[in-house]
């Protein structure tokens, strides 16, 4: 994709503070961080988003988070992390290549990657339950 932003910071077309770098990902610092330490996985190969991306680049970025926040952890003495992946505008997705937001925690980081619980409806749980009848 010509015009897309993470195909060309992929690339190394347009500069990035890069922590890791193999064939097929890049993983940079975040430009608007949650947390000190907010980095993204970009595969180097463009799909908008998780529905696109094949099943071997799935799998290989999922690992490779693992191996990040395993060693970035040590690195930056956080507490935990959040792995967070938007999909669609509507999931807060902004920039349309697939990546993965790895975010440091760090106990009282006040980082606010929450939701307001609502409650599980009988309505809504029937609904689904019989929607995914035959589907898996
Ligand atoms: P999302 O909302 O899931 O699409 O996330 C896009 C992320 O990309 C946001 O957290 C932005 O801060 C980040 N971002 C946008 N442009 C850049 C850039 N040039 N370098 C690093 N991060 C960027
Ligand atoms: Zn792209």
């Amino acid at each position: 994709m010509s015009d897309c932003l993470f195909c060309k910071i992929a690339a190394g077309e347009i500069p990035s503070a890069t922590i890791y770098e193999d064939e097929e990902f890049r993983v940079f610092l975040d430009l608007g961080p949650a947390t000190k330490g907010h980095a993204l996985i970009v595969p180097k190969t463009h799909a908008a988003n998780l529905y696109e991306l094949p099943d071997e680049v799935v799998a290989k970025a999922f690992i490779l988070a693992k191996k990040m926040i395993t060693a970035m952890t040590k690195v930056l003495g956080c507490d935990g992390y959040n792995i967070v992946q938007n999909n669609g505008e509507a999931a807060g997705q902004t920039v349309h290549h697939f990546h993965i937001h790895l975010i440091p925690r760090y106990e009282g980081d006040n980082a606010g990657i929450l939701w307001t619980p609502g409650t599980l409806s009988d309505e809504d749980k029937e609904d689904i339950l019989a929607k995914v009848q035959g589907v898996f």
